[in-house]
Formats: C-alpha cells, structure tokens, sequence
C-alpha cells in the first residue's frame, strides 16, 4: 500500500468537513508512517498539533482511514515525528555509488543501496524514560547523538533482552537524523546483517554490499552475540569495523552480553569492540517501571490509576517488553469489553504476566465452585452426565478455565470434571476459545470469574 498516497486522500476526505483554519493548522507536516495489524501510527510534527489532532479530531481520522482502506484500519496511533527525521534520504541526497554504476541508472535500486533506515518511530529520546538502571547508558548515548564518531567509538551497550537496547540506539540514530537529515544511517540486525553479506557473496553483489556498509555515516548493528560462530561474517565485520573507524564514522552495536563472552568472537573484533565506550542496561526499579507505565498510558490515552500502576510495575520484574505486552492486553481487553481497569480485572487479565500472583491459592475445587457458583448449578449436576444446555455451557467453561489457568492436560481435566473423555475436553476448550473471540458477553463473564477466582480467598 502506498501511505503516502492514502494519507493525501484521507487529507483530502477531511478538508472537507473541517474548517480550512483548523486543516492547515494542525494537518501541516503530517505523514503516515504505518499501518500495521489494523493500527496505523501517524507522524506529527509535534507534541502540541498531536495532542490536538488526538483530542479533537481522531473519530473523523479514524473514519476516513477506515473507510479507504475498506476496513483495515481500526485503530489510530500518534506519534511525533517528522517526515526527514524518519526518512534519512531526501531523494537529492548523495546516494552511494559504486565505481560500476552509473548514477542515474535503475541498477542502484537494487538492496546494497543506501535506504531510508528502518528506525522504530517511537524509539526516540522523548520516550525514553531514565532511571537509574539506565541514566550512564542514557547519558552516553546523548554523547553519542550529541558527537557521532567523536564521543565514543565504537558505542556498546550490553543488557537482558527487552531492557530498552533497540530503544536508546534508534533513539541516537532519530537524534543525529534530526539534526542533519543528509547523515547515512544504516540500522542492521546481526542476523540481516549475516543474511544480506551471505546473500551478497552468492549473487556476486560483495563490492555493492561492502560499498553501502563501509561508506556509512552512521552504523548500528543490533544484538551483535549472532555473529557467534559465523566465520565469514566476523571477517566482513571486522573489515567495515576498520573502514568505518578510521573514517571517524560512528558504530554502535548491542549485544546481550559483553564482547568477551561472546562465545568464538575473534579477538580481534572483541578487542576492538573496547576501544569506545561499553555500558550496561539493568532492569529499571519499580519507580522507574512506573513512570515508564505512565508514559505508555498517556501516549496511548489510557487512564491508569497510580495505585493499579504501582501495582503493575510491582508485579512484572522480568523485563519492559513484558510490561508493555502486559499493558496493551489490558488496553485491548478493557477497550473491547468497555470495563474499567480496576485491580480485579487488573489481576484477571495480567494472570499469565504476573509472577507473583498467588495461583496456589486457586485449585480445581475452587473453579469449580466458582463456575456452578456463577451459573446457579449445583456441582454435581456440573460434573454430571446430563447434557443439557444449561449445564453443558459451564461445564466447558470450567474446562476452559482449568486449563488456562492451572495448565491441567486434557485427560487430567476429563477426570477432573466427572470422568469425560479427553477428546470432550479438547472440543470444549476449542470452542470456547474460539467464541471468546467474537462474543462479549462471554468475555465478561471469563473476566468476572477470573476477577473472583483471583481475589477471594479460597472457600475451605
Ligand atoms: P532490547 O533491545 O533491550 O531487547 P527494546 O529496546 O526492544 O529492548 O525495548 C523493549 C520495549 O521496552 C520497547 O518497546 C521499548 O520502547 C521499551 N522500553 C525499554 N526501556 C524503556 C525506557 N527506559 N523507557 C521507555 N520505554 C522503554
Ligand atoms: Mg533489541
């Protein structure tokens, strides 16, 4: 789809219905950056024209969105962003050349050219939330942005996976981008990077790969440790390494570990990867999860309440991926089914996020005098044979629920609940997944029982 295209015709649907004032107020500079799982995300110039454009004017974008790409967006996100702080290559910008094409020609288009690198629209400074489990590597990388190629060079930053590595390097890529949108950027994972250079080598295009990473202003090279074991690659590496470096052309690479404990990293590069700076990402304290919460909900409109925040931050200590993973469920899960977030359903919704919920407190009986408790059957007849609808309809649900929350096998849950046969189970467990997905009523109900399976103490 051509985003570009859509988003002049959206424009145009809404030039429409607003007031010419308001168009050019608060439309001017804005772009369409992606549309994703029926989510598109909208760049805007700036803080102020967002907030704006959100408040006031986000049912008629929707709508418009909505209506021309005939159903596929659903859901308007905004973010603030320029058009050249995204694109690194304004079409007049020098391209790289390699000595056997001409500039002019097509052959340039091919994948060893110089293209807009893809950054993460969000991973910016702006929201990134420091903390003291990050303020070195935040402030190093300011250094970074404030003076590629001279700070620190190369740039490390090691850490746990989705402890916010991608974030802060984009971020410098964003930072420098803005400031001089002419900078080359190359933003590489390991694993592409290992791909492209092996890619390369087989159609004979190794001079047009080693072209476009060796005459880059600005390398990032994401989760490096995959180059472990990879021969070839860390001798091409180590090549754009040198090339770059006495270039005084920035590099910045991420790994999980430190260079020494890559497994097989050649020496060489290992020595090299210490000439700059090398700093760590720790897991942010729960203040700082908090705020990065906060962070999240007001970008995303969502009212949290501090407590149900606090609760949150506490709750999830494995890494900010997670939380945010948790978080959008909750979005997602209160925005469909219109429920408040309350710490009942806070708790129901987070269950399979939340380490410390107390799940030895909920045991078979208990579900199960939870669900005939629910649907006003007694739990014999629940486990019974009859097969009436009034029973057969809870008895699924208590195999559901015994099997998303206590992780029973089929067979054990056949016994469980009277004796059934596993393939009894399985089709129940089937269906009810499947009904839960277009049936709000049945939504609600899982939510209130979860909400009551997890917050009254266990019957006796
Ligand atoms: P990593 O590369 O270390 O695995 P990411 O950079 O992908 O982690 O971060 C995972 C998610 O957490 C991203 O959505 C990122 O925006 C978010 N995140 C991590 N740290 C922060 C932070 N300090 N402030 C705001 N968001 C953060
Ligand atoms: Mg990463």
């Amino acid at each position: 789809m051509d985003l570009e295209r859509l988003w002049q015709t959206a424009l145009g649907e809404l030039e429409v219905s607003l007031s010419k004032a308001n168009y050019t107020t608060w439309f001017k500079g804005s772009f369409l950056i992606s549309i994703e799982d029926g989510k598109a995300t909208l760049g805007i110039p700036n803080n102020y024209s967002k907030d704006w454009l959100r408040k006031k004017f986000h049912p008629q974008i929707v709508a418009a969105l909505h209506k021309l790409t005939a159903g596929q967006v659903n859901e308007v996100e905004y973010v603030v962003a320029t058009k050249s702080g995204l694109s690194a290559k304004p079409a007049s910008s020098p391209l790289i050349h390699s000595p056997v094409e001409k500039p002019t020609t097509p052959v340039r288009r091919n994948s060893y050219t110089q293209q807009p690198p893809k950054l993460n629209a969000r991973y910016t400074f702006e929201h990134f939330v420091v903390g003291e489990s990050n303020r070195m590597a935040h402030a190093a990388a300011l250094a970074v942005a404030d003076a590629p190629g001279h700070a620190y060079n190369p740039f490390f930053v090691y850490g746990d996976v989705g402890l916010g590595k991608t974030h802060l390097i984009q971020a410098i890529a964003h930072a420098v981008l803005l400031k001089d949108p002419a900078k080359r950027i190359v933003y590489i994972t390991c694993e592409e990077f290992t791909n492209q250079f092996i890619e390369s080598l087989r159609s004979g295009k190794a001079t047009e790969f080693k072209h476009l990473y060796r005459e880059t202003d600005l390398l990032l090279i994401d989760d490096i440790q995959f180059i472990a074991g990879k021969e070839a690659t860390q001798d091409e590496f180590f090549h754009t390494f040198n090339s770059l470096h006495q270039q005084n052309k920035q590099i910045i690479i991420t790994s999980d570990r430190v260079p020494k404990a890559i497994p097989t990293l050649e020496a060489r590069l290992s020595s090299r990867f210490e000439w700059g700076l090398i700093v760590d990402m720790n897991l942010p304290d729960v203040e700082t999860r908090s705020a990065i919460i906060k962070a999240r909900c007001d970008e995303k409109n969502f009212q949290l309440e501090d407590k149900i925040i606090a609760f949150i931050a506490q709750s999830i200590q494995s890494n900010i991926r997670e939380i945010e993973g948790a978080l959008n469920l909750l979005i997602a899960h209160c925005e469909l089914t219109k429920i408040e977030p309350t710490e009942g359903v806070v708790t129901a919704v987070l269950a399979q996020f939340i380490t410390s919920t107390p799940h030895k407190a909920v045991s078979i009986g208990k579900i199960i005098k939870m669900v005939a408790g629910f649907y006003n059957v007694g739990v014999d007849e629940l486990l019974g044979i009859r097969r009436t609808k009034e029973l057969v309809y809870p008895r699924q649900i208590v195999m559901h629920l015994l099997r998303t929350e206590l992780n029973l096998s089929f067979p054990t849950i056949g016994r469980e609940v009277g004796g059934k046969d596993h393939t009894t189970v399985m089709y129940a467990c089937d269906k009810i997944e499947k009904e839960m997905k277009k049936n709000e009523v049945l939504q609600k109900e899982l939510t209130t029982l979860k909400e009551r399976l997890y917050s009254i103490p266990s019957p006796s």
